[in-house]
């Protein structure tokens, strides 16, 4: 199918605004950002430096959308294959731009013409549809934590692990590759809490602390995901919400 570049120009003016104006303008192209770049500081290429990631945006910006196929699988490279959207390179840069909302903003391109990558889209698809980015059933997810329960309960007999308690004052959210490969960190949590004499629950509802939607760079998708973490708070009226990642 042929690239829906006047989709691509809706959303570049739709995205486009003061800030990113100005970042791209005062971008001196030093390279201090460098520094605090992880894919750099591994394999210190040119195309690793932080600044590069601006390439696509400038180039989609200076063709006002209409870019060729090649381009935008370019884009699509180097916008999701080399960025993971830390934020450490800002904290380098003596502007303090931050690379990571541009390489969102181009990322929501991408999105908006069906280009997001195929293992990120399944996973946003999976959160959307099922609750969580793995598929994880609620089955499994009350299993699991039965489980780890009665791990921490071999040393701590009177340890409990409350899901939808109401009006407490932490509500916990977690990764769910906790549920799927890494159980003993709900272990940890459980002891923790538990230990620490917490005030805390569970949720049914609204755990999936990762925002896949904010990582994909589509905003609708991100608003309803966060959207369910804030109705689960409200609906068991807690005082606060607690992320691990
Ligand atoms: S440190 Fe800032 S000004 Fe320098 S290249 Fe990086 S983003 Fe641009
Ligand atoms: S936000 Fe992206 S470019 Fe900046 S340090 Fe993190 S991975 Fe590197």
């Amino acid at each position: 199918m042929a690239l829906d570049t006047i989709k691509i120009s809706e959303t570049l003016a739709a995205k486009w605004g003061a800030r990113l104006g100005m970042w791209l303008e005062i971008c001196a192209r030093c390279g201090l950002c460098a520094k605090g770049c992880h894919f750099f500081q591994s394999d210190p290429r040119p195309e690793h430096v932080p600044a590069y990631r601006l390439k696509p945006l400038r180039q989609v910006l200076a063709a006002k959308g209409n870019i060729s196929e090649a381009d935008m699988a370019a884009l699509v490279d180097t916008v999701y294959g080399t960025c993971t959207m830390c934020q450490r390179c800002t904290m380098y840069c003596p502007h303090g731009i931050n690379i990571a909302f541009m390489v969102r903003a181009t990322r929501a391109l991408a999105v908006s013409v069906g280009l997001t990558p195929k293992g990120l889209a399944s996973g946003l698809a999976n959160a959307l549809e099922m609750g969580n980015n793995l598929s994880i059933t609620a089955e499994e997810y009350q299993e699991t934590l039965d489980w780890q329960l009665e791990e921490v309960q071999e040393e701590m007999p009177e340890a409990a692990c409350p899901v939808d308690q109401e009006g407490v004052r932490s509500m916990v959210t977690f990764h769910p590759r906790d549920i799927k490969f890494y159980p003993g960190n709900l272990y940890s949590y459980l002891k923790l809490y538990n230990a620490m004499g917490e005030d805390f629950t569970f949720t049914s509802q609204g755990w999936d602390s990762t925002n896949i939607g904010l990582f994909a760079g589509d905003d609708a998708a991100a608003g309803t995901l966060a959207g369910r973490v804030v109705a689960a708070g409200e609906r068991l009226k807690v005082q606060r919400v607690v992320t691990a990642e």
